[in-house]
C-alpha cells in the first residue's frame, strides 16, 4: 500500500489500449491509478498481430457497415457500429500523432490490408505486430504524465459501492498478498477478455473476466456472456499454455486451408465463425486434431516483410513456412459479450465505466468482425474519458467504510468469479 494512496479522481483497472486511451484522455491535472494484474506489457493488446480497421473514404462507409453487420450475424447495435466506423478516421490520425507509425506506400500513403469477413482491404497494419506498435507507442506516452500511476502486479478484486454508485475498488498486491480500498471518482474496468478461462486461448493467462464477475456480483447489468468468439487458426501444440495465433491477414493475402490429404476444404475468407465450423467439421471427419495451412502461395516476399514474426515462431516450431504447410487448429480468441454500456461507456451503476473487451457496447454483435476490436476498444475508452473529464474537478472523492474480509480467502473467491462466468459462458457449445 506505500507506493499507492487511498484516494484518486480516476481508478482505472487495465493497462491495454483501453486502460492506456482514457488515461492520455483525461485532464492532465487528474489524478489517475492504473492497476494491471501482470507486467504492463502483458495484455491481450500486445499480441494483436494483424491490425486495425479504418474507414477508406464515403464510398467505403456502407461496405464496412455490412461486412461488421454481417460477421456480427445482425445482432449488432446499429448505432454502436455506427458510431464506431465514423470516429474511425480521427482515431487512427489520432495514433498518428502519437507515434504510431502503419505501414505505408512508396508514396507515404497508407497500406491497407484485408482480412476474413472484410469485401475490401481496409485494415492498417505495422508488420504483423500492430498491436505491439499501439499499445507500446500509447504506454510510452502514458509513461510520460506526472499526473497518471501505474501499478503492476496489482489485481482489482472487487468495486466499493455506496448509495449504489461506485466509489472505488479493493486492490489486491499479487505478490505481498496486501489488501486494500481505493477511493475515486469515477473506476474503469478495462480487463480485457476471459481467454485465462479456457484450455485453449491465444489469451494471456491472467485475463480471466475479473470485471464481468466483479459487475455480476453488484447486479451490473451484463449481456451476451455466451457469445465467445473462437479464430479458427492458431498453431496446433501439444503443450500447455497461451496458443500462437496465425493472423487472419495471412489467409487475406492468399494462404489456404487443407485436409489431411492436402486438399482445399473452405472459403478461407468467410467470417469466423463460418471457417471454425469448417476446419472442425473436416477435423470430426478425418479424425485429425488439427489441420494445414499453406502459406506458400502468400509468396516469400510478403510472408518475411508482412509476417516476420509469425515465420519466425513457426520456425521455431519447427516449420519453415515458405516450404511446408503448417498444423493449426481453432482456439478460443476474443468475448463478444461483456458489461453492458452505452454510447460513452457508461455502465448501469453510476460513476462506472467499462471499455474495451471485457465491455459490451453492441458493436460486434454475435461475432466479432477481424480487426475491429482495438478501434472499438480505443474509441469508448476515449469516450469514457470526456465523460468523465465533464464534471471531474467538482466532484468530491466519497471514501466509505470496508470491510475487507470477504476477500481474505482470496482462492475461493477466484473460484466463485471463474465458476459465475463458465455457468453463463458454457450455455454455448463453443467452449473448448
Ligand atoms: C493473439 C491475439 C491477436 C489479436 N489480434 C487483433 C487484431 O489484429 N486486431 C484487433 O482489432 N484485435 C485483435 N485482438 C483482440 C484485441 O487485442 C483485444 O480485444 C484488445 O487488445 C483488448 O484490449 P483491452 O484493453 O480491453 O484488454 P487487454 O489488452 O487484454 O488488457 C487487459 C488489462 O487488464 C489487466 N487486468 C485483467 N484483470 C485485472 C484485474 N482483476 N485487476 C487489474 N488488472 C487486470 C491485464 O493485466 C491487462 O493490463 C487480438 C487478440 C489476441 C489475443
Amino acid at each position: 500500500m506505500s507506493e499507492i494512496q487511498q484516494n484518486y479522481d480516476v481508478l482505472i483497472a487495465g493497462t491495454g489500449v483501453a486502460g492506456l486511451m482514457c488515461a492520455l484522455n483525461l485532464p492532465r491535472d487528474a489524478r489517475i491509478l492504473m492497476l494491471t494484474k501482470a507486467a504492463v506489457d502483458e495484455s491481450d493488446s500486445f499480441l494483436a498481430q494483424g491490425g486495425i480497421c479504418m474507414l477508406r473514404g464515403e464510398e467505403d462507409y456502407k461496405s464496412y457497415f455490412e461486412d461488421t453487420m454481417r460477421a456480427g450475424h445482425y445482432e449488432n447495435n446499429e448505432a454502436a457500429v455506427r458510431q464506431m466506423i465514423l470516429a474511425s478516421p480521427d482515431m487512427i490520425r489520432e495514433l498518428v500523432a502519437d507515434g504510431v507509425d502503419f505501414a505505408r506506400d512508396e508514396q507515404g500513403n497508407f497500406r491497407f490490408t484485408r482480412e476474413g469477413g472484410h469485401s475490401r482491404p481496409r485494415i492498417l497494419f505495422h508488420d504483423d505486430v500492430t498491436g505491439k506498435e499501439i499499445t507500446g507507442k500509447l504506454l510510452r506516452l502514458v509513461r510520460t504524465l506526472s499526473n497518471v500511476k501505474i501499478v503492476e502486479y496489482a489485481e482489482l478484486v472487487d468495486i466499493l459501492e455506496s448509495d449504489g454508485e461506485c466509489v472505488g475498488g479493493v486492490v489486491r498486491m499479487l505478490q505481498s498478498g496486501e489488501i486494500f480500498p481505493v477511493f475515486a471518482k469515477y473506476t474503469l474496468l478495462a480487463t480485457g477478455g476471459v481467454g485465462g478461462l479456457y484450455e485453449h486461448s491465444t489469451n494471456f493467462r491472467h485475463l480471466t473476466g475479473d470485471a464481468l464477475a466483479i459487475a455480476m456480483k453488484h447486479g451490473v447489468a451484463v449481456e451476451h456472456l455466451n457469445y465467445v468468439q473462437i479464430h479458427p487458426t492458431t498453431f496446433y501444440s501439444e503443450k500447455h499454455g497461451r496458443r500462437f495465433l496465425i493472423s487472419e491477414s495471412v489467409r487475406g493475402e492468399g494462404a489456404v486451408l487443407l485436409d489431411k490429404e492436402g486438399k482445399r476444404f473452405c472459403n478461407e475468407l468467410l467470417p469466423r465463425d463460418v471457417v471454425t465450423g469448417e476446419i472442425r467439421a473436416r477435423m470430426r471427419k478425418d479424425g485429425t486434431k488439427h489441420v494445414w495451412l499453406d502459406m506458400r502461395p502468400v509468396g516469400e516476399k510478403t510472408i518475411l516483410e508482412h509476417f516476420p514474426t509469425i515465420y519466425a515462431r513457426c520456425l521455431k516450431e519447427g516449420y519453415d513456412v515458405l516450404k511446408t504447410p503448417i498444423p493449426v487448429v481453432p482456439a478460443q480468441h476474443y468475448f463478444m459479450g461483456g458489461i453492458m454500456v452505452d454510447a460513452d461507456a457508461r455502465t448501469s451503476m453510476p460513476r462506472l465505466f467499462a471499455a474495451g473487451e471485457t465491455a459490451c457496447n453492441g458493436v460486434h454483435g454475435k461475432n466479432r468482425l477481424a480487426s475491429n476490436s482495438l478501434l472499438e476498444s480505443l474509441i469508448w475508452a476515449k469516450r469514457a474519458a470526456l465523460r468523465m473529464s465533464e464534471n471531474l474537478k467538482d466532484e468530491p472523492v466519497k471514501e466509505v467504510q470496508t470491510d475487507l474480509s470477504e476477500y481474505k480467502d482470496y482462492d475461493l473467491l477466484k473460484k466463485q468469479y471463474a465458476e459465475s462466468i463458465r455457468e453463463e459462458a458454457e450455455r454455448e457449445e463453443c467452449l473448448d
